[in-house]
Parts: structure tokens; C-alpha cells; sequence
């Protein structure tokens, strides 16, 4: 699946990846391409995959704690249950 092109607004969502009880949502007009993701947790993001982002790889303990490094807000959790 091709990426979505950046919205206009930034604040807008470009994807919601699923996780189970959780989803990360990403904003790419937020994203400052800092890599903190990556460094992170390198199974998770991956930009040179699509999806970039595979929620399976991990827990959901290490998928907040991997969100919790992005700088600019892109990265979001959404507690789903
Ligand atoms: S940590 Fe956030 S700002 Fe940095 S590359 Fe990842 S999504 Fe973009």
C-alpha cells in the first residue's frame, strides 16, 4: 500500500496502526525525522517497510515506551478498550 501524501494540517492523522487494546497514530506533517522511533525500537519502525510501523513486533508496554521518545507529537498512543 503506497503512503498516504502529507495533509495540510499537521495536526491531522496520517494512519492509526492498529495494536490491540491500543493503536499508535501517526501525524506525518508532525514528524521531524529525528529517528527516535528507530533507535526505539528498530523491529517497530522501520521507514524503509511498509507498513512502516508493525505494532506486532512488540508489547504494548514497549510500544508506549517507544512513543513516548518521538519529540514532535507525530507519534501518539489511542487507547482503544
Ligand atoms: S520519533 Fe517521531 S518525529 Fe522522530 S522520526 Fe519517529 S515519528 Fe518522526
Amino acid at each position: 500500500m503506497a503512503d498516504t501524501p502529507a495533509p495540510t494540517d499537521p495536526q491531522a492523522i496520517t494512519r492509526v496502526y492498529p495494536a490491540g487494546q491500543l493503536a499508535i497514530e501517526w501525524r506525518q506533517g508532525l514528524c521531524q525525522h529525528s529517528g527516535n522511533c528507530v533507535k526505539a525500537n528498530a523491529r517497530v519502525f522501520n521507514p524503509r517497510r511498509t507498513p512502516w510501523i508493525e505494532t506486532e513486533q512488540a508489547t504494548d508496554d514497549e510500544l508506549r515506551a517507544a512513543v513516548a521518545r518521538c519529540p514532535s507529537g507525530a507519534l501518539r498512543i489511542r487507547e482503544v478498550g
